[in-house]
């Protein structure tokens, strides 16, 4: 038996399900999760010593690669420093002037500790700013684990939501309405009922937690025009597309200014960090310039802030993201290519650095055929591969994303153990 299941079973005594995030526990591949021990580059190392090219990067963060010498060099500078202040530091207003400059639609950021403090704050400061309860979400899209965000849609497309977890109070999930992605039809026919009563629409610009579902041309600059003519804040969460799928972001990608960006996952290099911001007028609500109270005891933590900014500084060098986009593209095409020669239905998506894999023929665009694919050939294929020392997402819900540090060769390794998963399917 392998160290991984024996530390899984150890974890299970005192950590509820063994993990401290459930998609770690391999419940949608089956099997026992790996246990990681340390990693370099492209690798990750589980804690029998086997090597995988991993493509799960903490779950996004990792876009120069594990162990980055710069990144690590300047966390070391900081750390003797001292770890933790409670009070401001230079380094937050670097932070700041560097998100402010790269992602032009933010005029004020603040810094928090994950994706799920910044869209849990970003949508308080939407309802206080515009005095209004009721938000829009869409389903597959995941916003973390705040009340108002786990939620699913009622039974009728435009009826009251309800919890999608126990513990959601009903009277809560009642004020969250979730529509199709990418439908925008069915945002202006909810607008056109109530529009009035809709603080903000939040959306990931490129969901990411269905797989890896771009939007269609005129969804997103849809959303913008509905929320000017309703007076709704257009809250883009891009905790996972934020200096993932460009140096702009998804915005920066599409062209599209929301009023209000969520980040986390690379602005914090690895570390837990989350940041909200956007227009000057909607952030200057916020405490202490505003009544819209928001709060952290390790926001801005200097370490975190260290990391977080020699990342986003060495992703800024010219054609970074061209390089980026390239390996992926390149990884995509040769999946294609041997999912094809070995005649199972597959086809793929990618934006920048991130991508999606899907068994079945289609071109997939929204939740309801990402739901439809292929569940069983994606668990023996998630299985084949990590056998043959390839790490991907263990869900078929999740998106991929490529590294820096992904060069030819761990892709053309990636390939050759893909063409032999994609064998075993065949039969
Ligand atoms: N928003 C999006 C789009 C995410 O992908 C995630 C996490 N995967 C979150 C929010 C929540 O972030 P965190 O896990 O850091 O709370």
């Amino acid at each position: 038996m392998s160290r991984s299941h024996d530390l899984f079973a150890a974890a299970q005594r005192h950590i509820p399900g063994g993990v401290n995030s459930p998609v770690r526990a391999f419940r949608g591949v089956g099997g026992d999760p790996v246990f990681f021990e340390s990693a370099a580059g492209p690798y990750a190392f589980d804690a029998d010593g086997k090597r995988y090219v991993d493509y799960v990067g903490s779950w996004g963060p990792m876009i120069l690669g594990h162990t980055h010498p710069e990144v690590l060099a300047a966390v070391r500078e900081r750390l003797d420093k001292g770890l933790s202040f409670g009070a401001p530091t230079e380094l937050e207003t670097v932070m700041a002037d560097k998100v402010c400059e790269l992602v032009p639609s933010m005029d004020m950021v603040r810094m928090v500790s994950s994706g799920t403090e910044a869209t849990m704050s970003a949508l308080r400061l939407a309802r206080g700013y515009t005095g209004r309860d009721k938000i829009v979400k869409f389903e597959g899209c995941y916003h973390g684990h705040a009340d108002s965000l786990l939620v699913k849609a009622g039974s009728g497309a435009l009826t009251f939501g309800e919890p999608s977890s126990p513990g959601v109070p009903a009277a809560l999930a009642e004020l969250t309405i979730t529509l199709r992605y990418n439908d925008l039809e069915q945002v202006r026919q909810t607008f056109a009922e109530v529009g009035s009563e809709i603080a903000c629409i939040i959306v990931e610009p490129v969901a990411g937690n269905m797989n890896c579902i771009p939007p269609v041309p005129g969804f997103l600059e849809g959303l913008r025009a509905i929320c000017d003519q309703y007076g709704s804040v257009l809250i883009f969460d891009e905790v996972m597309t934020g200096f993932r799928v460009a140096l702009g972001c998804a915005q920066g990608l599409y062209g599209i200014k929301p009023d209000l960006t969520a980040l986390g996952k690379v602005i914090g290099g690895g570390m837990p960090v989350g940041a909200f911001g956007g227009r000057q007028e909607i952030m200057s609500r916020l405490s202490p310039l505003g009544p819209v109270y928001q709060a952290g005891t390790l926001s801005g933590n200097p370490i975190a802030m260290a990391a977080g900014l020699k990342t986003l500084e060495l992703i800024s060098a010219p054609g970074f993201f061209d390089r980026l986009t390239t390996r992926t593209t390149t990884l995509l095409e040769g999946l294609q290519t041997r999912a094809d020669a070995a005649g199972i239905p597959f086809s793929t998506n990618q934006v920048g650095g991130m991508f999606g894999l899907f068994f079945t023929r289609e071109k997939v665009t929204n939740y309801e055929q990402a739901t439809q694919c292929n569940q069983e050939q994606f668990k023996a294929f998630f299985h084949g591969m990590l056998e043959r020392g390839i790490y991907l997402a263990p869900s078929a819900f999740e998106a991929g994303f490529v590294s820096i540090m992904h060069d030819d060769e761990q892709i053309q390794v990636t390939l050759d153990a893909a063409a032999a998963t994609f064998a075993t399917l065949a039969g």
